[in-house]
């Protein structure tokens, strides 16, 4: 399938993002980006630090307004927070004085879900992510690891569309980082995938050409999509195992 005829769930047309510095600068640090996230991809943005990637995770999830341009959720521009997204951050953003499963139940109760279906979902994204037996721990009691997976859960436990991972990995230890990815692939690879479509910022490029179908490369100062890359390796089941025999015939 092509891209024009998978449907978009992302659309992301002309968003600048400028601040203003406290001494009163304006610091331009997105401008003119546009792209589209569709059903069934993992789109990878690869950039410097500084290049405004978080920044433009952050318009996505609707968290920030653009300075000037759109982000549509299927078709509809966002006014506020994207209701199709779930987001994970770099250093997990845990409430430390929350439980695991209250700090997976946070997104359902910001949108209203009522406490029995509140407490079954967030068990059943603790039990899918691999933390079954912790939901009464607190995050200080977890490792790095464990604590990133209580991230993941907190942003598959409002079945969102799409993913947001802002350099989901980077806080953790090599093997670590290797295993929740890999766990990741294989609920990505699973027919019952709990999400349509992953938008990775990295700045770590064989992760990125590992997992994704496209790679976004931001330029800095301003951010500007510099370079789109399509991966031509054999999809979509090679991510953490190659597939020889696909490459033969
Ligand atoms: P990246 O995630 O690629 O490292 P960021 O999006 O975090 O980049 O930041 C891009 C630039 O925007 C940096 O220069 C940062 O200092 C600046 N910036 C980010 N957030 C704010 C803010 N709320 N106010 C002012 N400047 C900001
Ligand atoms: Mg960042």
């Amino acid at each position: 399938m092509t891209l024009t005829t998978r449907s978009v769930i992302i659309d992301v047309d002309g968003v600048t993002k400028t601040f203003t510095t406290p001494d009163g600068r304006a610091l331009p640090v997105l401008d003119g980006i546009g792209f589209q996230l569709a059903e069934g991809e993992i789109v990878a943005l690869l950039g410097k630090s500084g290049s405004g990637k978080s920044t433009l995770l952050r318009c996505i999830a609707g968290l920030i307004a653009p300075s000037t341009g759109t982000v549509a959720y299927r078709g509809t521009p966002l006014t506020g927070s994207n209701p199709g997204v779930g987001m994970v951050f770099q250093s997990f953003a845990l409430l430390p004085w929350l439980t695991v499963q209250q700090n997976v139940e946070l997104g359902l109760q910001a949108r209203g879900v009522g406490e029995a279906e509140r407490r079954d979902r967030a068990l059943k994204a603790i039990d899918l992510i691999g933390l079954d037996g912790f939901e009464g721990a607190y995050p200080k009691e977890l490792s790095g690891g464990m604590r990133q997976r209580v991230g993941f859960a907190r942003a598959l436990v409002v079945e969102p569309d799409a993913l947001l991972m802002d350099e989901p990995f980077s806080a953790l230890d090599v093997l670590t980082a290797e295993n929740l990815r890999s766990e990741l692939v294989g609920l990505w690879e699973e027919h019952e995938a709990p999400v349509k479509s992953i938008l990775i910022v990295t700045h770590n490029i064989e992760e990125a050409v590992l997992l994704a179908d496209r790679i976004l490369v931001l330029s800095s100062n301003p951010g500007r999509i510099m370079a789109e890359l399509t991966i031509e390796l054999p999809r979509p089941r090679d991510r953490r195992t190659p597939r020889f025999e696909a490459l033969v015939d």
